[in-house]
């Protein structure tokens, strides 16, 4: 049987971000555990979901059971696209930059990923993940903006790159410095210099677990007028290792007093 709604469903404007579910995977009851209860009208919603949809329904009925079928379209998708074939197919999909592009200037246009804060549905909306950065965004399409981020989950971006780790990008020094007519801003370049300190103590203790953290200029000719500076990879290691709270990369204000200080 031809598979209508799912090529459908991922073809229609604002679905972009989905993949097309197999049906061996949605007519296999194992892989849809729970969901019963999580959407209404279930068994209807699964018929029109795999065409096997027969009920003569109002307009009213209808609706509501499209409804409940998108929804558990996005469920079973965020099961789907961790399992080998799923992944396959997202990856498929990031080649094409289908999910865009990081508007952030140093990643150069890397392609994105989608990713859910949450996966309980009903609770935020989809953002895009930059590997290259590995900061989040908020979807540049208002039709992508209202999308349940529980439809991709919180876990999808960080297995592809666990499945297929050669395609993690190189981590980059590179950063925007200010400058004030030439002259660099005085706050943020002490910043700076204390986040250099930090990431050169890192990369030495890393260094003593045997480890051999490099950077793309570790290899690369860097000639471009930013080459002294540092990256926002160390400070996203930094913070893996500190309580919450203590994000030195976001907030002077933030950090506990004493760990910086980039007044001298
Ligand atoms: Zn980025």
């Amino acid at each position: 049987m031809a598979n209508v709604y799912r090529e459908q469903f991922v073809s229609s404007r604002g679905n972009e971000y989905f993949c097309e579910i197999d049906e061996d995977y949605l007519t296999d009851r194992f892989n849809l555990t729970g969901l019963n209860t999580e959407v209404p009208y279930y068994q209807y919603a699964l018929d029109l979901v795999t065409d096997v949809f027969d009920l003569d329904a109002d307009d009213d009925l209808r609706e509501q059971i499209e409804k409940s079928a998108r929804h558990l379209y996005g469920l079973v998708h965020a099961r789907y696209i961790t399992t080998t074939r799923g992944l396959a197919k997202m990856l498929d999909k990031y080649k094409r930059h289908d999910f865009g592009k990081c508007p952030r200037v140093f990643c150069e246009g890397h392609p994105l990923l989608p990713m859910g804060q949450h996966d309980i549905p009903n609770t935020s909306t989809v953002k895009l993940y930059c590997p290259k950065c590995e900061d989040t965004y908020n979807p540049k399409s208002s039709r992508h903006a209202t999308i349940d981020g529980a439809y991709f989950g919180t876990s999808f971006h960080s297995i592809l790159f666990q499945v297929y780790p050669a395609l993690n990008p190189e981590k980059s020094r590179r950063r925007y410095e200010p400058r004030v007519y030439g002259f660099k801003v005085h706050a943020a370049a002490a910043l700076a210099r204390w986040q250099d300190k930090q990431r050169e103590a890192l990369q030495s203790r890393l260094r003593g677990f045997g480890i051999e953290h490099r950077y793309i200029e570790d290899t690369e000719v860097e000639e471009d007028e930013f080459d002294d500076d540092d990256d926002d990879d160390t400070e996203q290691l930094e913070q893996s290792q500190q309580p919450e709270g203590a994000d030195v990369s976001r907030g002077v204000a933030d950090a506990e007093p004493g760990r910086m200080d980039i007044f001298n």
